[in-house]
Protein backbone atom coordinates (compact mmCIF):
# COMPACT_ATOMS: atom_id res chain seq x y z
CA UNK A 1 0.00 0.00 0.00
CA UNK A 2 0.90 3.30 -1.05
CA UNK A 3 2.04 5.78 1.94
CA UNK A 4 1.57 9.61 1.57
CA UNK A 5 2.79 12.44 3.64
CA UNK A 6 0.76 14.98 4.52
CA UNK A 7 2.19 18.26 5.62
CA UNK A 8 -0.04 21.19 7.16
CA UNK A 9 1.27 24.44 6.79
CA UNK A 10 -1.60 26.49 7.59
CA UNK A 11 -4.21 28.41 4.84
CA UNK A 12 -7.63 29.11 4.16
CA UNK A 13 -7.93 24.91 4.08
CA UNK A 14 -8.04 24.21 8.12
CA UNK A 15 -8.67 27.65 9.00
CA UNK A 16 -11.81 28.53 11.40
CA UNK A 17 -13.84 31.33 12.17
CA UNK A 18 -12.51 34.11 14.65
CA UNK A 19 -13.81 37.64 15.96
CA UNK A 20 -10.79 38.75 13.56
CA UNK A 21 -12.06 37.13 10.59
CA UNK A 22 -10.66 33.24 9.32
CA UNK A 23 -7.15 32.05 11.38
CA UNK A 24 -5.27 28.67 11.85
CA UNK A 25 -6.19 27.27 14.73
CA UNK A 26 -3.19 24.38 16.27
CA UNK A 27 -4.68 20.86 16.87
CA UNK A 28 -8.17 21.64 15.05
CA UNK A 29 -6.69 19.96 11.33
CA UNK A 30 -5.89 16.75 12.57
CA UNK A 31 -10.02 16.58 13.71
CA UNK A 32 -11.01 18.02 10.28
CA UNK A 33 -9.49 15.70 8.35
CA UNK A 34 -10.53 12.58 10.33
CA UNK A 35 -14.34 13.94 9.90
CA UNK A 36 -13.70 13.29 5.94
CA UNK A 37 -14.76 9.53 5.62
CA UNK A 38 -13.40 9.42 1.88
CA UNK A 39 -10.20 10.27 3.27
CA UNK A 40 -10.05 6.51 5.41
CA UNK A 41 -11.99 4.55 2.66
CA UNK A 42 -10.39 1.40 1.32
CA UNK A 43 -9.25 2.81 -1.68
CA UNK A 44 -7.20 5.76 -0.68
CA UNK A 45 -3.85 5.18 0.18
CA UNK A 46 -2.27 5.45 3.90
CA UNK A 47 -1.23 8.63 4.72
CA UNK A 48 0.61 10.58 7.91
CA UNK A 49 -0.09 14.02 9.07
CA UNK A 50 2.66 16.38 10.01
CA UNK A 51 1.51 19.80 11.34
CA UNK A 52 3.72 22.57 10.92
CA UNK A 53 4.07 24.70 13.81
CA UNK A 54 3.38 27.82 13.98
CA UNK A 55 0.57 27.36 10.84
CA UNK A 56 0.36 30.33 9.04
CA UNK A 57 -1.45 32.68 7.03
CA UNK A 58 0.76 31.65 3.48
CA UNK A 59 1.02 36.09 3.11
CA UNK A 60 3.55 35.29 6.32
CA UNK A 61 5.66 32.47 4.59
CA UNK A 62 9.69 33.20 4.04
CA UNK A 63 12.60 31.50 2.89
CA UNK A 64 12.71 30.27 6.29
CA UNK A 65 9.48 28.06 6.30
CA UNK A 66 10.46 27.34 2.54
CA UNK A 67 13.55 25.23 3.99
CA UNK A 68 11.32 23.71 6.74
CA UNK A 69 9.05 22.44 3.94
CA UNK A 70 12.16 21.04 1.77
CA UNK A 71 13.58 19.90 4.68
CA UNK A 72 11.01 17.45 5.80
CA UNK A 73 10.26 16.16 2.41
CA UNK A 74 14.07 15.37 2.04
CA UNK A 75 14.16 13.77 5.66
CA UNK A 76 11.28 11.80 4.64
CA UNK A 77 11.90 10.76 1.04
CA UNK A 78 12.45 7.28 1.78
CA UNK A 79 9.51 6.63 3.81
CA UNK A 80 6.83 7.57 1.43
CA UNK A 81 5.52 7.58 -1.65
CA UNK A 82 4.79 10.64 -2.32
CA UNK A 83 4.04 14.10 -0.48
CA UNK A 84 0.88 16.47 -0.26
CA UNK A 85 1.59 20.28 0.83
CA UNK A 86 -1.33 21.80 2.25
CA UNK A 87 -0.95 25.62 1.88
CA UNK A 88 -2.64 29.19 1.85
CA UNK A 89 -3.77 30.00 -2.01
CA UNK A 90 -1.66 33.58 -1.84
CA UNK A 91 1.76 32.53 -1.51
CA UNK A 92 1.06 29.15 -2.99
CA UNK A 93 2.96 29.21 -6.57
CA UNK A 94 6.10 30.64 -4.86
CA UNK A 95 6.63 28.04 -2.85
CA UNK A 96 5.53 25.66 -5.00
CA UNK A 97 8.29 27.73 -7.48
CA UNK A 98 10.45 27.13 -4.71
CA UNK A 99 10.30 23.93 -3.82
CA UNK A 100 10.74 22.54 -7.52
CA UNK A 101 14.43 24.33 -7.81
CA UNK A 102 15.30 23.38 -3.99
CA UNK A 103 14.39 19.58 -4.66
CA UNK A 104 16.86 18.32 -7.23
CA UNK A 105 16.48 15.16 -8.57
CA UNK A 106 12.88 14.71 -7.24
CA UNK A 107 11.72 11.30 -8.53
CA UNK A 108 8.45 11.75 -6.13
CA UNK A 109 5.37 13.77 -6.23
CA UNK A 110 5.12 16.77 -4.00
CA UNK A 111 1.36 18.17 -4.49
CA UNK A 112 0.05 21.71 -3.32
CA UNK A 113 -3.04 21.96 -2.79
CA UNK A 114 -5.30 24.08 -0.14
CA UNK A 115 -8.69 25.62 -0.88
CA UNK A 116 -10.93 29.13 -0.97
CA UNK A 117 -13.10 27.90 1.16
CA UNK A 118 -12.40 26.67 4.65
CA UNK A 119 -12.78 22.34 5.68
CA UNK A 120 -15.42 23.76 8.58
CA UNK A 121 -17.72 25.49 5.93
CA UNK A 122 -20.45 23.07 4.22
CA UNK A 123 -19.38 24.15 0.44
CA UNK A 124 -15.84 23.78 1.33
CA UNK A 125 -13.62 22.83 -1.81
CA UNK A 126 -10.74 21.53 0.26
CA UNK A 127 -12.42 18.08 0.45
CA UNK A 128 -11.87 17.35 -3.10
CA UNK A 129 -8.85 19.13 -3.35
CA UNK A 130 -6.82 17.06 -0.41
CA UNK A 131 -8.71 13.94 -1.75
CA UNK A 132 -7.68 14.08 -5.24
CA UNK A 133 -4.30 15.64 -4.14
CA UNK A 134 -3.48 12.37 -2.30
CA UNK A 135 -4.38 10.10 -5.46
CA UNK A 136 -1.96 12.16 -7.44
CA UNK A 137 0.20 12.11 -4.97
CA UNK A 138 0.78 8.13 -4.90
CA UNK A 139 0.63 8.25 -9.03
CA UNK A 140 3.86 7.04 -10.05
CA UNK A 141 3.56 8.70 -13.46
CA UNK A 142 4.02 12.46 -12.01
CA UNK A 143 7.75 12.94 -10.65
CA UNK A 144 8.16 17.16 -9.88
CA UNK A 145 6.16 19.88 -7.53
CA UNK A 146 2.73 20.27 -8.57
CA UNK A 147 0.18 22.47 -7.70
CA UNK A 148 -3.63 20.55 -7.64
CA UNK A 149 -7.09 23.12 -7.26
CA UNK A 150 -10.25 23.05 -8.76
CA UNK A 151 -10.37 19.76 -10.90
CA UNK A 152 -6.62 20.83 -12.59
CA UNK A 153 -3.05 19.47 -11.76
CA UNK A 154 -0.02 22.22 -13.22
CA UNK A 155 2.91 22.55 -13.30
CA UNK A 156 4.43 24.21 -9.95
CA UNK A 157 6.86 26.51 -10.98
CA UNK A 158 4.22 27.47 -13.98
CA UNK A 159 1.05 28.18 -11.64
CA UNK A 160 -0.23 31.67 -11.17
CA UNK A 161 -2.73 32.72 -8.49
CA UNK A 162 -5.74 34.35 -11.14
CA UNK A 163 -8.74 34.61 -8.77
CA UNK A 164 -9.34 35.74 -5.24
CA UNK A 165 -12.54 33.76 -4.76
CA UNK A 166 -13.05 31.47 -8.07
CA UNK A 167 -12.97 27.69 -6.77
CA UNK A 168 -10.63 27.20 -9.97
CA UNK A 169 -8.17 29.54 -8.00
CA UNK A 170 -5.09 29.36 -10.73
CA UNK A 171 -3.53 28.95 -13.66
CA UNK A 172 -1.00 27.91 -16.07
CA UNK A 173 -1.13 30.46 -18.87
CA UNK A 174 2.19 29.28 -20.35
CA UNK A 175 1.99 25.72 -20.21
CA UNK A 176 -0.51 22.76 -20.65
CA UNK A 177 -1.98 21.26 -17.53
CA UNK A 178 -0.42 18.10 -16.33
CA UNK A 179 -3.90 16.46 -15.30
CA UNK A 180 -7.35 16.58 -15.50
CA UNK A 181 -9.56 15.61 -12.41
CA UNK A 182 -13.50 14.73 -14.56
CA UNK A 183 -14.86 11.36 -13.84
CA UNK A 184 -11.39 9.85 -13.86
CA UNK A 185 -7.84 11.61 -13.24
CA UNK A 186 -6.46 11.80 -17.14
CA UNK A 187 -2.89 12.61 -17.00
CA UNK A 188 -0.85 14.68 -20.02
CA UNK A 189 1.97 12.27 -20.51
CA UNK A 190 3.64 15.02 -23.00
CA UNK A 191 3.45 17.33 -20.58
CA UNK A 192 4.86 15.41 -17.32
CA UNK A 193 8.79 15.69 -16.69
CA UNK A 194 10.58 12.46 -16.97
CA UNK A 195 11.92 10.87 -13.67
CA UNK A 196 15.57 12.12 -13.18
CA UNK A 197 18.54 10.01 -12.45
CA UNK A 198 20.44 10.34 -9.77
CA UNK A 199 19.35 10.82 -5.72
CA UNK A 200 17.72 13.90 -4.44
CA UNK A 201 19.57 16.71 -3.50
CA UNK A 202 18.50 19.38 -1.04
CA UNK A 203 19.51 23.17 -2.04
CA UNK A 204 18.55 25.36 1.18
CA UNK A 205 17.89 28.91 0.10
CA UNK A 206 19.28 31.98 1.84
CA UNK A 207 17.47 35.50 2.57
CA UNK A 208 18.65 36.77 -0.49
CA UNK A 209 18.43 40.45 -1.10
CA UNK A 210 15.97 40.35 -4.59
CA UNK A 211 13.64 43.00 -6.04
CA UNK A 212 10.79 43.03 -8.17
CA UNK A 213 9.77 46.47 -9.99
CA UNK A 214 6.74 46.63 -11.90
CA UNK A 215 6.87 49.52 -14.69
CA UNK A 216 3.38 51.61 -15.58
CA UNK A 217 2.88 54.77 -17.97
CA UNK A 218 4.96 57.33 -16.21
CA UNK A 219 7.14 55.46 -14.03
CA UNK A 220 9.89 57.60 -12.41
CA UNK A 221 12.62 55.34 -12.40
CA UNK A 222 14.95 57.80 -10.78
CA UNK A 223 12.82 56.92 -7.45
CA UNK A 224 14.39 53.17 -7.78
CA UNK A 225 17.77 54.93 -8.16
CA UNK A 226 18.57 54.59 -4.05
CA UNK A 227 17.16 50.98 -3.56
CA UNK A 228 20.29 49.63 -6.42
CA UNK A 229 22.53 49.39 -3.63
CA UNK A 230 25.72 46.09 -3.78
CA UNK A 231 23.01 44.17 -1.31
CA UNK A 232 20.48 43.90 -4.08
CA UNK A 233 21.73 40.46 -5.94
CA UNK A 234 18.71 40.25 -8.05
CA UNK A 235 16.13 42.54 -9.73
CA UNK A 236 12.82 41.06 -11.89
CA UNK A 237 11.67 44.07 -13.66
CA UNK A 238 7.65 43.02 -14.78
CA UNK A 239 7.64 45.08 -17.91
CA UNK A 240 4.87 45.83 -20.70
CA UNK A 241 4.04 42.52 -23.20
CA UNK A 242 7.46 40.92 -24.96
CA UNK A 243 9.71 43.30 -22.55
CA UNK A 244 8.93 47.26 -22.75
CA UNK A 245 9.71 49.62 -20.76
CA UNK A 246 8.19 53.79 -21.30
CA UNK A 247 10.49 56.23 -23.22
CA UNK A 248 13.55 54.45 -24.99
CA UNK A 249 15.09 53.40 -21.59
CA UNK A 250 17.00 56.51 -21.01
CA UNK A 251 15.46 57.22 -17.64
CA UNK A 252 15.98 53.54 -16.66
CA UNK A 253 19.66 52.88 -18.17
CA UNK A 254 21.25 54.74 -15.19
CA UNK A 255 19.74 52.24 -12.76
CA UNK A 256 20.18 49.92 -14.93
CA UNK A 257 23.72 50.22 -15.23
CA UNK A 258 24.35 51.25 -11.77
CA UNK A 259 22.60 47.75 -10.92
CA UNK A 260 24.97 45.87 -13.28
CA UNK A 261 28.58 47.75 -11.65
CA UNK A 262 26.76 46.61 -8.43
CA UNK A 263 26.40 43.17 -9.93
CA UNK A 264 22.62 43.13 -9.26
CA UNK A 265 21.35 40.89 -11.94
CA UNK A 266 17.99 42.17 -13.88
CA UNK A 267 15.74 39.46 -15.24
CA UNK A 268 12.44 41.22 -17.26
CA UNK A 269 9.38 38.97 -17.25
CA UNK A 270 6.40 40.29 -18.91
CA UNK A 271 3.06 41.71 -17.16
CA UNK A 272 0.98 39.59 -19.39
CA UNK A 273 0.47 36.06 -18.11
CA UNK A 274 0.52 34.69 -21.56
CA UNK A 275 3.45 34.48 -24.16
CA UNK A 276 6.96 35.31 -23.69
CA UNK A 277 9.47 38.27 -23.80
CA UNK A 278 11.53 39.32 -26.77
CA UNK A 279 14.25 41.20 -25.98
CA UNK A 280 15.18 43.89 -28.82
CA UNK A 281 11.65 43.04 -30.82
CA UNK A 282 11.09 46.46 -30.05
CA UNK A 283 13.00 49.34 -29.79
CA UNK A 284 11.44 50.18 -26.23
CA UNK A 285 13.02 46.69 -25.26
CA UNK A 286 16.48 47.43 -26.48
CA UNK A 287 17.96 49.50 -23.67
CA UNK A 288 17.17 47.00 -21.23
CA UNK A 289 19.28 44.20 -24.00
CA UNK A 290 22.19 46.45 -23.60
CA UNK A 291 22.30 47.09 -20.56
CA UNK A 292 23.22 43.00 -20.06
CA UNK A 293 19.31 42.04 -18.42
CA UNK A 294 17.89 38.92 -18.90
CA UNK A 295 15.28 37.73 -20.43
CA UNK A 296 13.00 35.34 -18.28
CA UNK A 297 10.91 34.41 -21.40
CA UNK A 298 7.74 32.83 -20.49
CA UNK A 299 8.45 32.59 -16.82
CA UNK A 300 6.09 33.59 -14.19
CA UNK A 301 7.34 36.45 -12.18
CA UNK A 302 6.90 33.93 -8.61
CA UNK A 303 9.04 31.81 -10.42
CA UNK A 304 12.30 34.22 -11.20
CA UNK A 305 11.76 35.53 -7.74
CA UNK A 306 11.93 31.44 -6.17
CA UNK A 307 14.56 30.94 -9.36
CA UNK A 308 17.06 33.99 -8.19
CA UNK A 309 16.90 32.92 -4.43
CA UNK A 310 18.26 28.97 -5.77
CA UNK A 311 20.96 30.29 -7.57
CA UNK A 312 22.04 32.87 -5.68
CA UNK A 313 22.15 30.38 -2.71
CA UNK A 314 24.01 27.90 -4.71
CA UNK A 315 26.71 30.21 -4.53
CA UNK A 316 27.02 30.65 -8.25
CA UNK A 317 28.66 33.67 -9.50
CA UNK A 318 26.43 36.94 -11.27
CA UNK A 319 27.29 35.87 -14.72
CA UNK A 320 26.69 31.95 -13.67
CA UNK A 321 23.42 32.88 -12.53
CA UNK A 322 23.02 35.35 -15.41
CA UNK A 323 23.73 32.77 -17.87
CA UNK A 324 20.72 29.99 -15.99
CA UNK A 325 17.94 32.25 -15.06
CA UNK A 326 17.88 31.61 -19.29
CA UNK A 327 18.00 28.21 -18.63
CA UNK A 328 15.24 25.92 -18.48
CA UNK A 329 16.06 24.45 -14.84
CA UNK A 330 13.09 22.76 -13.99
CA UNK A 331 10.65 23.04 -16.80
CA UNK A 332 9.58 26.67 -15.53
CA UNK A 333 10.45 28.27 -19.20
CA UNK A 334 10.02 27.55 -22.54
CA UNK A 335 13.47 28.10 -23.91
N1 LIG B 1 -4.85 34.18 3.06
C1 LIG B 1 -4.98 32.76 2.80
C2 LIG B 1 -3.60 32.17 2.67
O1 LIG B 1 -2.99 32.30 1.66
C3 LIG B 1 -5.78 32.53 1.59
C4 LIG B 1 -6.01 31.07 1.24
O2 LIG B 1 -5.50 30.16 1.82
O3 LIG B 1 -6.76 30.83 0.29
O4 LIG B 1 -3.10 31.60 3.59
Amino acid sequence: MKKILIIYTGGTIGMVRTDNGYAPKDGYFRAALDAIPALHAEEMPEWELYEMSPLLDSSNMTVAEWNKIAALIAERYDRYDGFVVLHGTDTMAYTASALSFMLENLGKSVVLTGSQIPLCEVRSDGRDNIITSILIAADERVHEVCLYFGGTLLRGNRATKYSADGLIAFVSPNYPPLAEAGIAIRYRKSALLPKPEGTLRLQRLESVPIGVIKVFPGIQFSLFESIMTEKLRGIVIETFGAGNIPGDGDALLPIIRRAFANGTVLTVCSQCPQGAVSLGAYETSSALKRAGAVSGLDITTEAAVAKLYYLFSCGYDKERVKAMMEQDLRGEMTV
